[in-house]
């Protein structure tokens, strides 16, 4: 009977380990990514996700503190170059690595981005010094991000190249003018960008997410609530989502990304995925 018995559970646990073998396939295996702003909040969830699913990850970050930790949190897979997407050269120099590290780049996450100092409340207020700087990261940072990936990919004829936009580019009032402006811009980009790349192969979209309680943006809820404590402001950015019993986490974009990069997205091109728990569908924001 102990036997009879041990024989089940045996084969239950087999079974078991075989769904979970065809439930959760290396999507990336063997695929070469760099992530820019990969040493935090949603690139940091990605890079995770992506080493998960087989890939080795180059993080290209302009911090220098947490760059390095958060490659050392990731592991073996994980490789940290610093670079300030701003400056084109240092952009060349992280695909540069991919390639010579690694032999190639299979898939390029433009995603690091700032939100600007200030939330202001008119237009008539905005200063245009802080614009430029939003937009170098936001706009510029994004499609020297595109063209140094396009280097790399068109000679291979394959690669993924993703980019994040955001829910303030989709919809006015969720973040300052600035911001709403550079991340607007993003879509427009993809597609025009696609329009070209498609004939060497290689796709490209972006991702516009929800609020995630980040620096990023508890930095820019905590212009408009001062007093707050941090506590309090990750409860503010989490209460916004409007999707019920649920709100937008980093592996939710992340989790998108996975999707985008995988070859189950093969015949995606061009495209904005908005990650938001139906934000950009409800028609009174809460600011
Ligand atoms: P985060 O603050 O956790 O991470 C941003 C990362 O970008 C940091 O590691 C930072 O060092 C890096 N970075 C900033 N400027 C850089 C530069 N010039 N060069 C290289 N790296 C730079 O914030 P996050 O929320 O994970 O932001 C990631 C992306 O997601 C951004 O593009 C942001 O606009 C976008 N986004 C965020 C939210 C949100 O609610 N958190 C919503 C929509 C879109």
């Amino acid at each position: 009977n102990i036997q009879y018995k041990t024989q089940i559970c045996i084969s239950i646990l087999f079974i078991e380990l075989c769904a979970r073998t065809h439930l959760s396939p290396s999507r990336l295996e063997g695929k070469v990514a760099l992530i820019t702003g990969g040493a935090s909040g949603i690139g940091k969830t990605a890079a995770h996700e992506f080493i998960k699913h087989g890939a080795q990850v180059i993080i290209a970050d302009m911090d220098s503190q947490i760059g390095p930790q958060a490659a050392k949190e990731l592991g073996p897979a994980a490789h940290f170059v610093q670079c300030d997407v701003t400056w084109e050269a240092q952009l060349e120099k992280a695909v540069m690595t991919a390639m010579t590290d690694y032999g190639k780049l299979d898939i390029m996450y433009n995603n690091a981005g700032v939100a600007g100092p200030s939330f202001p409340p008119s237009i008539a207020d905005l200063d245009l010094n802080e614009f430029d700087k939003v937009m170098q990261v936001n706009v510029r940072g994004t499609v020297a991000g595109i063209k140094h990936a396009a280097r790399a990919m068109i000679p291979a004829g394959s690669g993924c190249i993703l980019c994040t936009s955001s829910i303030s580019g989709l919809i006015g009032g969720a973040g300052s003018h600035s911001y709403s402006v550079s991340k607007s811009t993003v879509p427009g980009i993809v597609k025009s960008v696609a329009s070209e790349l498609c004939r060497n192969g290689i796709r490209i979209n972006c991702i516009s997410p929800g609020p995630i309680p980040t620096p990023l943006s508890l930095a820019q809820i905590g212009l408009i609530y001062p007093r707050a404590t941090q506590e309090q402001l990750v409860e503010i950015v989490n209460g916004l989502g409007q999707l019920k019993g649920a709100r937008c986490e980093e592996a939710d974009v992340a989790g998108a990304a996975l999707y985008l990069a995988s070859d189950e997205a093969k015949y995606v091109t061009g495209h904005n995925l908005v990650v938001d728990g139906g934000f950009t569908c409800f028609k009174n924001l809460p600011f």
